[in-house]
């Protein structure tokens, strides 16, 4: 939204950002329109049927423009799951005998589609590390998108995300970027030149560990796109959880802000402890992306990650000593989370791949919530000692 020329900010835009003003009979909040049909004039486009399916009732339209809204976008699309918004992302500019350039550090769920089932769909994937000197060598005749994070998981690497969209600009790729990590508070794809941004929407836009969900944001003809293969597929997501999306994004500035002071006090906190090894956290300057996160992103989000000294069953102890935190997958909710990834999200790949990539099994995966910090410092450095 514009305000005077000026764009508005992200606290105004996540309240304000695609709602109906009047609001139906004067209501504040966007009400919940379970019914999945709607009567149609003939002639209709199928994909215009309002039907609930198709993403197109009134409720599901109302969270797509809020979604658009918060990433900048012309358009958006809500999906039921993030994996489901990747899955049609992908569907949507890929076909068979096509070749897809991805991160080779993707979140596992990502990464695990990928390899079980590119090669069904006739996909071929190449895997890249963050040199963009080696992304040009990788790319064929037949490669039409690039796949990236803004922030990994979970040793929080920063792509170099200009230099990929100009790759992609020469070489006239699609670029898809998992948000998910970072928010459309501290960095803003679309603004970059990324033609796709994507999130698990079960994380930082909804924020409140209760719902699954997905979305994808970007031109409008490249979100029909999507759309249409969400229609096909199935896959849009019910009015319901959108409605508590919708209610949980409204928050997303405030929660975020928060959870970014809070990344940032705990990293140089835990940088600082003599029990720690090391600490994955793009806001320090010891972090080998910290200079260009510093360009791309107004904030560093609250995802990092630790090494406890010791080895695993250190940081186990560290684990079973925490009190405030819950030790649990998933992220960005309002509540700490602390997790091995070893354990969880990269479980499914072997102990050579996760230690060539630098996931060893003491490494402490970090979700920021928005508890006070000060509760939070007393407490890893409790459990540290405890470990
Ligand atoms: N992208 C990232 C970075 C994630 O962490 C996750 C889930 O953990 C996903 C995508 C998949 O999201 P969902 O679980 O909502 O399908």
């Amino acid at each position: 939204m514009e305000s005077g020329g000026r764009r508005q900010t992200m606290d105004t835009v996540a309240v304000h950002g695609g709602e109906r003003r009047p609001g139906l009979e004067g209501s504040l909040v966007f009400p919940i329109f379970q019914g999945t049909v709607y009567t149609v004039p003939p002639g209709t486009d199928y994909h215009d049927i309002g039907y609930i399916r198709l993403s197109s009732t009134p409720s599901q339209r109302y969270l797509h423009d809020k979604l658009a809204a918060l990433e900048g976008a012309e358009a958006a699309v809500a999906a039921a799951s993030g994996m489901a918004a990747l899955s049609a992302a992908l569907l949507s500019c890929l076909k068979a005998g096509d070749h897809l350039l991805a991160s080779n550090d993707l979140y596992g769920g990502t990464r695990d589609l990928l390899t079980h089932h590119a090669a069904d769909l006739g996909w071929s994937c190449t895997f890249v590390d963050g040199r963009p000197e080696s992304w040009e060598a990788a790319v064929r005749g037949e490669t039409r998108a690039f796949l990236l994070e803004t922030i990994s998981n979970p040793l929080m690497r920063v792509p170099r995300l200009r230099e990929a969209v100009a790759l992609a600009r020469r070489r006239g790729l699609v670029t898809i970027l998992d948000n998910t990590f970072a928010s459309p508070v501290n960095f803003r794809p679309l603004d970059q030149g990324v033609d796709l941004v994507f999130h698990s929407a079960t994380k930082y836009l909804n924020g409140h560990s209760d719902l699954v969900a997905g979305c994808v944001a970007g031109a409008r003809a490249r979100v029909e796109a999507v759309r249409r293969v969400l229609n096909h597929f199935g896959g849009s997501l019910d009015p319901h959880a959108g409605y508590l999306l919708a209610r949980g994004i409204k928050t997303l500035a405030l929660r975020v802000r928060q959870q970014n002071a809070t990344g940032l006090a705990l990293a140089a906190f835990l940088e600082a402890h003599p029990k720690v090894a090391g600490v994955n956290y793009p806001g320090l300057p010891s972090h080998p992306d910290h200079a260009h996160a510093r360009e791309l992103m107004s904030g560093f989000g609250g995802m990092l990650s630790l090494r406890v000294r010791g080895g695993a069953a250190a940081a186990d102890r560290f684990l079973a000593a925490l009190r405030v935190p819950y030790v649990a997958p998933s992220l960005g909710g309002v509540e700490t989370l602390a997790t091995r990834p070893a354990l969880t999200s990269h479980a499914g790949w072997t102990a050579e791949e996760r230690a060539r990539l630098g996931i060893d099994d003491d490494l402490v995966r970090v979700s920021c919530g928005i508890e006070g910090a000060d509760d939070l410092l007393e407490d890893f450095g409790r459990a540290l000692d405890a470990a």
